[in-house]
């Protein structure tokens, strides 16, 4: 079965595609439709947000697909920025002027303010077996440190400190990374469903 994957964000969908590998699907991401543009994600929750982009893609390009919204809850900010993670320091946001908005905001806070988590929430679109959804969300805590350190990831990831590790999560490798994060949980938890919903596409052919 094709899945294909529900972001232009390249990063996301690098991480996606490695932790979707005991799937048992074939994997496509939006590169095969450039045409499809930015989609408007106006719902207040990330389950929201999952399941307009995973129904979006999944009517456009009539297959089934998976979308991840996720974002930084930080404490000190009352759980911003949250579902305005990547449109933080706004319109024309990069990961670098997001981190210095960051670091700006929590300027002064002390380390036991710091405290914050990724979220992600993955929703499946399956037109085949009649638009079933599936949805999940996983978690990973951590603090915002004080200074931008390591080069691998995307986003927050220079930020974002991971305490058992000791290291932010740039400074994870990658497999590292896909240990620990909120991503990976999110879809360890879909992989529980994943068997049975195979079974029922499996039905349909
Ligand atoms: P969206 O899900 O496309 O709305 O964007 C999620 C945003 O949250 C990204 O652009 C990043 O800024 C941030 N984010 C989500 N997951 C991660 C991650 O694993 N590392 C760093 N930043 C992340």
């Amino acid at each position: 079965m094709d899945l294909i994957i529900a972001t232009k964000n390249r990063g996301k969908a690098a991480e996606i595609s490695v932790l979707l590998r005991d799937f048992g699907v074939n994997v496509l991401t939006m590169d095969v439709f450039p045409e499809i543009g930015d989609i408007p994600e106006t719902g207040d929750t990330f389950e929201e947000n999952a399941l307009i982009k995973a129904r979006t893609v999944a009517r456009l390009t009539g297959l089934t697909a998976l979308a991840d919204d996720s974002g930084l809850e930080v404490d000190a900010l009352a759980g911003a920025p949250g579902v305005y993670s990547a449109r933080f320091s706004g319109q024309d946001a990069t990961d670098a002027t997001n981190n210095a908005l960051l670091l700006a905001k929590l300027e002064g806070v002390p380390w036991a303010e710091r405290g914050a988590r990724f979220v992600s929430v993955i929703a499946v679109h399956a037109p085949i077996l009649g638009g079933k959804e599936l949805l999940s969300r996983g978690t990973w805590s951590g603090r915002i440190a004080t200074r931008p350190q390591g080069t691998n990831g995307f986003g927050y990831d220079p930020l974002f400190l991971d305490e058992d590790a000791g290291l932010t999560a740039a400074q994870l490798e990658s497999g590292e990374k896909n240990r620990r994060s909120h991503r990976a949980m999110a879809l360890r938890q879909l992989a529980q469903s994943w068997p049975r919903f195979m079974k029922e596409v499996g039905g349909q052919g």
